[in-house]
């Protein structure tokens, strides 16, 4: 024999000699015949008083053994190939094959772990397969007795029914904490307890899997969602007193969270109503202290032209005055409508004195028009600060409406329908396995492809379309003017131009695909509906396959 044979195979051989020459396979036995046949030394078996014990067991086991070994690799089990079975068996020679007390456990774990399945013809994708890691410790001493099939087959069968109840009930806990699924909990724990076939239960593990998704979107997250809502009421209060100094400034901000509120919640809405608010209390801070600065220029400017005035109105008692009193409703002034009108005053004093003050006119006129420019300046800050507000309906991540931007384009664009009588369409696409695309590329990769998608989105539609993010990866197109067919046609385009448009992450082509559903508005039907149409259609694209458009009846 060469002495470059493995372990394996000389352990295998070993076991063959054993057995044809009707050798008992002691330890001792074993040790010896691996020697001869490996043509090297092993490491001789414990020799206390354990060695000892177990030889009496070890005798009639190890042949049991063996012929339990050839006859269950001859018997077909469900799930367990001949392959997966002769590869359990390599690897439990590899490992255990210098030990033999070792080897004999693991050998029969793995015996045991084979007649556990029931016996049938071919393999069976529901029935997991048993790997040879999974086999029980050394520890076992009793011979794997084969199971007459029937006894096996009634145990697995009551096993699986065991299981379908257990699965039941922990539908029908989750109950509870979602009651709003109740009908649809109730059906599926039904299903479970009905499911007796193959083709049932995979069946049933497929709308299982859906409905994890949706309780995954839903409930899953509570805690993060309440976690989220916190920081988003702690953002706005530590803000607040930075915001109420202007209604118009606090309104986008209350009209978002309201939004949130009303609707479910769901992580990554909090999320990006945080993320919203932040950019805005952030863009806010920063123009509110150029708002500051401007206003107090503005203050200073008048303060010096109110000295001037001061300077020509001394000799006159009486304005001089009044000049105190500017002075002092200026520095108490903290709005511009107040600031404007003392300054009319100021400028309708002026122009009483005038005549005595001929001689510093233009010096005044100079200090006038910094004061406008200043004045004008306030205006364009306060009108940048508006727009930043505004900003909220739009979302900061790809520059589609966000939900509220979508409901007001919706909203006015079935009006503009009802009026003109033309149709009117929408299309739900929602991208495919993007969670994969996260989970590969990174969640910031999977940020830039909605960020192309939505680029892509823009170039590809008419001006007159709109495009907002409905969720996450979800995004509604608004189509006025547009019958269903040309509507489908719209969402192949895309799909179309996607194919060319690559998405590159690291130089490298990334294709990104999405599944569409198209409905056209019925007569009266109102956005929810229409919408929720749309949402069915793309549902069932999904179903079908994924990057495809269907249209909804
Ligand atoms: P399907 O084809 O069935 O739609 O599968 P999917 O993987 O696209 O759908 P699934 O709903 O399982 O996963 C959507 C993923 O989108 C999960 C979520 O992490 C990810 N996602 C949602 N919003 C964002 C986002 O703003 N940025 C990134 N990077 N990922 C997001
Ligand atoms: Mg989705
Ligand atoms: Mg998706």
């Amino acid at each position: 024999m060469s002495k470059s044979k493995n372990p394996s195979d000389i352990a295998r051989e070993t076991l063959t000699s054993l057995a044809s020459k009707r050798l008992a396979p002691t330890p001792e036995n074993y040790a010896q015949m691996y020697r001869e046949i490996g043509g090297e030394p092993v490491q001789a078996a414990p020799a206390d008083s354990g060695a000892t014990t177990s030889k009496g067991q070890l005798v009639p086991a190890w042949s049991e053994l063996i012929r339990d070994l050839l006859h269950q690799l001859d018997t077909p089990h469900k799930g367990i190939t001949i392959t997966r079975k002769k590869d359990g068996v390599e690897t439990v020679l590899n490992r255990f094959s210098r030990d033999p007390e070792v080897l004999f456990g693991k050998l029969q774990g793995l015996l045991r772990s084979w007649s556990a399945a029931p016996t049938a013809p071919g393999p069976d994708d529901l029935v997991p397969s048993v790997s040879p890691g999974a086999a029980p410790s050394a520890s076992a001493t009793q011979s794997s007795a084969i199971p007459a099939a029937s006894p096996a087959q009634a145990e697995h069968q009551e096993l699986i029914n065991q299981l379908r109840e257990l699965l039941a009930q922990t539908l029908e806990n989750t109950l509870a904490t979602q009651p709003e699924l109740a009908s649809e909990i109730q059906a599926l724990a039904a299903q479970v307890r009905a499911s007796d076939n193959k083709d049932s239960l995979n069946n049933l593990a497929k709308q299982l899997r859906q409905f994890w998704l949706k309780l995954e979107l839903r409930g899953g997250d509570k805690a993060k969602i309440q976690e989220g809502l916190v920081r988003l009421l702690r953002l706005l209060v530590e803000n607040v007193s930075e915001m109420v100094e202007d209604d118009k400034w606090l309104h986008g901000q209350i009209a978002a969270l309201q939004e949130i509120i009303t609707k479910p919640l769901d992580k990554r809405a909090i999320a990006d109503a945080e993320r919203n608010l932040r950019d805005t209390v952030i863009k806010q801070g920063m123009l509110k202290q150029s708002l500051t600065d401007a206003k107090a220029t503005l203050k200073s400017m008048m303060t010096t032209f109110i000295d001037r005035l001061g300077d020509l109105t001394e000799s006159t008692g009486e304005y001089h005055n009044k000049i105190e009193g500017y002075t002092q409703k200026i520095g108490k002034a903290d709005n511009l409508t107040e600031l404007s009108h003392i300054l009319k005053d100021v400028m309708h004093d002026t122009r009483i004195i005038q005549a005595s003050a001929l001689r510093s006119h233009e010096e005044l006129l100079v200090s006038k028009k910094q004061a406008d420019e200043a004045e004008a300046r306030i205006r364009e800050l306060e009108q940048e600060l508006e727009q930043v507000s505004e900003l909220v309906r739009e979302d900061q991540l790809t520059g589609a409406l966000n939900r509220r931007g979508l409901d007001e384009t919706v909203e006015r664009e079935l009006k503009r329908a009802d009026r003109s009588k033309v149709a009117f369409s929408v299309a739900l696409l929602d991208i495919d396995n993007f969670k994969h695309l996260n989970d590969s590329l990174g969640h910031q990769a999977g940020d830039r492809a909605l960020q192309h998608l939505t680029r892509v989105i823009k170039e590809t539609l008419r001006p007159a379309d709109s495009v907002g993010r409905y969720g996450g990866e979800e995004f509604l197109i608004v189509l006025p003017d547009t019958d269903l067919k040309s509507a489908i046609e719209a969402m192949q385009r895309l799909q179309r131009d996607l194919t060319k448009k690559f998405f590159l992450h690291n130089n490298e082509r990334i294709l990104v695909t999405f599944s569409a559903g198209v409905a056209l508005r019925g007569e009266g039907e109102d956005a929810e509906d229409l919408v929720g149409r749309a949402d069915k259609a793309m549902y069932k694209a999904k179903l079908a396959g994924k990057n495809r458009v269907e249209a909804a009846p």
